[in-house]
């Protein structure tokens, strides 16, 4: 099983290496020094990380292109912008214009984009994020893997079911042979290309030690990983980076710095973001992003969030609903409407329509089954599956419910392959 399409090396300008499969070209940063031009490679997130023999390669590309081209077919077909403009108000279709256009939108048009409730409208701006999104990123749909490490935590977010509100929790520590074990059968058997490593903030393992961890999966296998530990030091990001992490999944939760510190009394957003500018600097890909729908937010404070991810730099955009735990103290807080949700995930590729991979969260699929099918029809473009080993995966219990909870990876898999097929995605991530 294979979530990427190799690639051929048709340049190489210092660490910059130009990749290109069926056709399409993406860039990717290499840290092969014997790589050059022809060489086949697996890239993932933008960087190179694995040289293919070149027979691997062309088989895979054989099998592949056979439905390569179809799938492509079908992405047209359903990002055609045929739409419906009756019923649509004058003023969003003039707005939604200027954005097909990549005119800059003001904060007030975006806002009102963000704002829409008739389903006519919604179903505009979903087709005019699509429509983006197939022009920038053609089929291209990332396919992570996650591997929840951890549940204990010693923070107190007021959101969170494994924070220190939650005194019932069942805490785990994968060991480091379980952890070793569940990255193998990923990228092994299943073929995952890249994985995020998530943990609560456990005191339970040192930064030295998830180095050491990092550093031997790196020996054993060509996989891109992304730290996601929560707040570890400026320091341990640099120890992290060296130890072979090359990208961090760390949201900013949200933008606005009062509504912060109420959701984490004792911590701040300052806090937060020198995290994620250290990451920046020190060259790893960033995912981050907010929570839609907290009490207290407003629609500006998540346009900010939109803004603010965009300030980051980040290569991917983590927005996911806020769902209430009993153990927390948002215990009776409702939801965010998955309408909501769909319209900051289609705001947020018409302010990023380039360079943004859009993911579609497990929050979202909790919150509403469809999610993956109406958010890749949305201006989504990327996917996470969960390969924590079943046995832990119910006690990372960040809200109740949590959508895959008792699916295999294999099970994940073949939905996945079934979904992107009915939509005409690839699953592949080369680079940017
Ligand atoms: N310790 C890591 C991982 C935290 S859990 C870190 O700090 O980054 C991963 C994400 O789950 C969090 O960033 C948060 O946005 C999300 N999350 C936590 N509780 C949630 C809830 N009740 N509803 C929706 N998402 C939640």
């Amino acid at each position: 099983m294979c979530y990427a399409i190799p690639g051929q090396v048709v340049a190489l300008d210092g660490r910059i290496a130009t990749v290109e499969y069926f056709g399409e070209r993406r860039q990717a940063y290499n840290e092969f020094p014997s790589l050059k031009v022809g060489d086949f490679v697996y890239a993932q997130g933008g960087f190179v990380i694995k040289v293919v023999p070149p027979e691997e390669a062309q088989e895979i590309l054989a099998v592949w292109k056979e439905t390569f081209f179809e799938l492509q077919e079908v992405d047209l077909r359903l990002a055609r912008l045929e739409v419906e403009r009756e019923g649509v108000e004058r003023r969003v279709l003039r707005i939604l214009d200027k954005a097909l256009e990549e005119r800059p939108l003001s904060k007030k048009e975006l806002l009102a984009l963000l704002g829409l409730q008739s389903p006519r409208e919604r179903e505009l701006l979903y087709k005019v994020a699509n429509f983006l999104r197939r022009k920038y990123h053609g089929n291209a749909t990332c396919v992570h893997g996650i591997l929840e490490i951890s549940n204990f935590c010693f923070r107190n977010c007021a959101y969170c079911g494994l924070s220190t509100h939650n005194g019932s929790l069942w805490r785990y520590r994968m060991s480091d042979e379980e952890v070793l074990e569940a990255v193998r059968e990923a990228v092994e058997v299943y073929g995952f290309q890249a994985l995020v490593l998530q943990s609560g903030e456990d005191p339970g393992r040192s930064v030295e030690e998830l180095a050491e961890l990092v550093r031997e999966i790196k020996r054993r296998h060509a996989v891109l990983i992304f730290v996601s530990f929560g707040e570890i030091g400026l320091e341990g990001l640099e120890v992290l980076y060296e130890a072979g992490a090359r990208g961090i999944l760390l949201r900013f939760e949200t933008s606005n710095a009062e509504l912060y510190e109420k959701l984490h009394p004792g911590y701040n957003l300052s806090q937060r973001l020198a995290h994620l500018e250290r990451a920046l600097e020190l060259g790893y890909i960033v995912a981050t992003g907010g929570l839609i729908g907290l009490p207290g937010q407003r629609l500006s404070d998540i346009l900010e969030d939109i803004f603010l991810t965009r300030a980051l730099s980040a290569e991917m955009y983590s927005f996911g609903p806020f769902l209430p735990h009993p153990a927390t103290p948002l215990a009776f807080s409702a939801p965010p409407s998955p309408s909501l949700v769909l319209n900051t995930l289609a705001v947020a590729r018409l302010v990023d329509p380039k360079n943004a991979k859009i993911l579609i969260t497990t929050a979202f699929e909790t919150l509403d089954p469809r999610a993956r099918e109406i958010g890749l029809l949305s201006g989504a473009s990327s996917l996470m599956l969960n390969v924590t080993p079943l046995r832990f995966r119910p006690h990372y219990a960040l809200y109740p419910g949590r959508a895959h909870e008792e699916e295999t990876v294999q099970e994940q898999i073949a939905q996945t392959l079934r979904l992107l097929r009915s939509l005409g995605r690839a699953p592949m991530d080369l680079g940017v």
